[in-house]
């Protein structure tokens, strides 16, 4: 049942990079920072093994301030 490429919050798709298999890619997780409130907020049993999605983790915000390369 668990999608390591979604999100445990809302079941979006959490666009992390490692769980996508795309290895050489750094993951959108690697340049901000989550509030551990939000991490504390979820099932223990998730935290560690499902990444969120931007939206759920709250970073939306720092990643819109960051020009994207990719389209
Ligand atoms: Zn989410």
């Amino acid at each position: 049942m668990a999608d390591p490429t979604t999100c445990p919050a809302c079941g979006a798709s959490n666009q992390c990079a490692l769980a996508e298999g795309d290895s050489g890619a750094p993951c959108w997780c690697f340049e901000v920072s989550i509030a551990p409130a939000r991490l504390l907020a979820l099932p223990e049993h998730l935290r560690n093994a499902q990444c969120l999605c931007p939206r759920c983790a709250g970073v939306l915000e720092q990643l819109q301030g960051r020009p994207h390369d990719a389209p």
